[in-house]
């Protein structure tokens, strides 16, 4: 009997792999896994998630207008200009799939974050990945990738899993040899933790003309990934496209409180901000003491460089066996590495100090 049949190349789409919370038989597992904030939920936010429990019945708004405004003043840009999403990841689909669709490419990079790739064959457009260099987005091979077909080039500022990033100046060359028909998105979700000064988040390039658009996400320093609240920032006549493609009620009642609240939580950013380089600045030290490679990172995670896929997956066992969980990034074609979130500064002594007596046993040292 044959059931129904998905989309031409559905099934070809490999299910994307969150990082993992469990391990069998461990009861208080070292979650390093998925970049969450290393201090938890905002306090505040987690009081306004509590506030509307007895208001569940109630429809949110659809504009989430309290919480664009919100975003807004915080950031100093329009709200008008503003789309909120279920997590970034609902505004990487829908911007794959207003913009892209059979026929048409998608161009990221090489070790770029797997969800643009997964977005853009939902779309049924064809992706095509330009090579970096040193682990590091490559302008000029991004341009060579660009062809009649190309609608959309997703870069991931600084990169997750890799950690790096490109300056203003290269951006700005990106956005200014791209075609003004194709939509650059940066996404920007670890803009908070980045303290390069040649650092731009995207928001001067949206501003700059009608084809740019900043993502941005309050799963990372603002501690709410497991509420699913993103946003872009975008030139109108694609925040108008996405309000007419994206689902009416995308960001639930209580979310869109918990956003306002965590943007009003006093010192949480600046907090995790500090905490966050002197933690990766330490994790990194020790690593590199015991004989790990790692590459620099503007995020809050290091990766981890082990050399071969057979250390970084025996590294991966023994943290494993200490009850300890990092993320395999084989996936992004990472095979040798291990990307490890920063956590509190318990978490980063644990992992230290669990890889540096597997780079001790000798049969691995
Ligand atoms: C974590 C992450 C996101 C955020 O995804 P959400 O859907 O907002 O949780 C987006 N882009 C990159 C590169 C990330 O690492």
């Amino acid at each position: 009997m044959n059931g129904p049949a998905p989309r031409a190349g559905m099934l070809e789409i490999a299910p994307y792999k969150p990082g993992e919370a469990q391990l069998p038989g461990v009861n208080r597992v070292v979650k390093l896994s998925s970049n969450e904030g290393a201090f938890g939920t905002p306090p505040a936010a987690a009081a306004a998630h509590a506030r509307l429990a007895g208001e569940l019945h109630r429809y949110p708004d659809g504009t989430a207008a309290a919480l664009r405004r919100a975003i807004g003043a915080r950031f100093g840009l329009d709200p008008e200009r503003i789309v909120c999403g279920a997590g970034s990841d609902d505004l990487i689909y829908l911007l794959a799939s207003a913009y892209g669709g059979p026929g048409t490419e998608l161009i990221m990079t090489e070790h770029g974050f797997s969800i643009y790739e997964i977005a853009g064959r939902i779309a049924g457009s064809s992706v095509r990945k330009a090579r970096e260099r040193a682990l590091t987005t490559d302008v000029d091979a991004i341009l060579a990738l660009v062809s009649p077909a190309t609608r959309i080039v997703f870069l991931a500022n600084p990169n997750n899993p890799t950690g790096s990033m490109i300056g203003r100046e290269e951006l700005w060359r990106l956005r200014r040899r791209l075609a003004p028909e194709v939509v650059l998105v940066i996404d920007a979700a670890y803009a908070e933790y980045v303290a390069r000064a040649d650092y731009e988040a995207g928001a001067a390039l949206v501003d700059a003309g009608a084809n740019t658009v900043m993502t941005r996400t309050f799963s990372k320093i603002f501690g709410l990934g497991g509420m699913r609240l993103g946003w872009a920032y975008a030139p109108e006549a694609i925040v108008d496209v996405l309000n007419r493609v994206r689902a009416p009620f995308n960001v639930n009642a209580a979310v869109q409180e918990a956003g306002i609240a965590a943007l009003a939580e006093p010192g949480w950013v600046e907090k995790s901000r500090a905490h966050n380089e002197r933690a990766r600045a330490r994790l990194a030290a020790a690593l590199t003491a015991a004989g790990i490679g790692v590459w620099p990172s503007e995020g809050n995670f290091l990766l981890a460089d082990f050399a071969t896929p057979e250390r970084a997956r025996a590294a991966d066992g023994f943290l494993r066996g200490r009850g300890i969980i990092v993320r395999a990034v084989g996936g992004y074609g990472l095979p040798q590495a291990l990307r490890i979130t920063i956590g509190r500064d318990e978490e980063c002594a644990l992992v230290a100090e669990a890889l540096a007596a597997f780079m001790a046993e000798p049969a691995r040292g």
